[in-house]
């Protein structure tokens, strides 16, 4: 099965418009793609209420609307991509509430409410902000509520600056954690193709990081493009799945109704 399990619609504020779920059905539908996952964001904050989502009731109203006008061309599954919902606890609530068949858990603002992305990495000690960064990582996969670890790259992708090439290849005793918790509580880890447009020009986690999450025992994975516009659906796919083969994973596990399920790669 051709999978993609995290995109982004018009509902995103980051995404391009316009943009509906049933124009992202149709170009998965172009893509070749079996099964899809839309995953706006929700997210949550510390000092304020969630958002990033433009109106998050009628977003799942259309990912439902556009599952049910799709059905039989391609398997949609309901998604929301829910950033920090440890930090507010209206963010259990919010998923206690609605229907989803999947939830991605990010983390996308620390140590306060600034994105990892706005940092101003020339004058943070970038040592000191990686370990904030795992510790928070630590306590998101401790709170829980979600399905799949999101890009845990995230961090490489954004840090890069003059004379500094992050890296966590330094941190793997703090990587080893991540994904400890992240097998413990059954999260499918996720290979995410996001850094394909960047400085790193290849998908993410780093490779060694999923060698190491197989020799742990991780046998969940989950594959997404983050696609923030309607021609980068199903990007980076065949690289995801050379990677997880690589690593030895011959499956990736799609939630449906918040229950996992194997499903073979292809
Ligand atoms: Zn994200
Ligand atoms: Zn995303």
């Amino acid at each position: 099965m051709r999978v993609d399990l995290h995109m982004h619609t018009e509902y995103s504020v980051d995404a391009a418009q316009p943009q509906s779920a049933a124009d992202k059905v149709r170009a998965c539908i172009g893509a070749g793609l079996d099964i899809i996952g839309i995953t706006d964001h929700w997210d949550y904050f510390r000092t304020r209420g969630p958002s990033e989502n433009r109106d998050v009731e009628a977003c799942l109203r259309d990912i439902r609307a556009a599952k049910q006008a799709f059905a039989g061309e391609i398997e949609v599954l309901t998604g929301i991509e829910i950033g920090e919902p440890y930090v507010d606890p209206a963010a259990d609530e919010f998923l206690r509430t609605h229907e989803l068949d999947m939830v991605i858990g990010s983390l996308h603002v620390m140590p306060d409410d600034i994105d990892i992305y706005f940092h101003d990495y020339e004058t943070l000690d970038c040592d000191a902000f990686l370990h904030s960064y795992f510790d928070e990582l630590l306590k998101m996969e401790a709170h829980g509520g979600f399905d799949v670890l999101a890009h845990i790259d995230y961090p490489l992708r954004v840090m890069k600056h003059e004379g500094y090439v992050p890296s966590f290849d330094q941190y793997m005793d703090r990587i080893e954690q991540v994904l400890r918790a992240c097998i413990d509580r059954g999260y499918a880890l996720e290979l995410n193709a996001a850094g394909l447009g960047g400085w790193m020009k290849q998908v993410g986690p780093p490779q060694n990081i999923l060698y190491e999450y197989r020799r742990m025992g991780g046998e969940r994975i989950s594959i997404g493009s983050d696609s923030h516009t309607l021609d980068t659906v199903g990007r980076g796919l065949d690289d995801c799945i050379r990677n997880a083969r690589a690593a030895g994973f011959d499956s990736v596990t799609v939630f449906r109704n918040r229950r996992p399920e194997q499903v073979a790669l292809g």
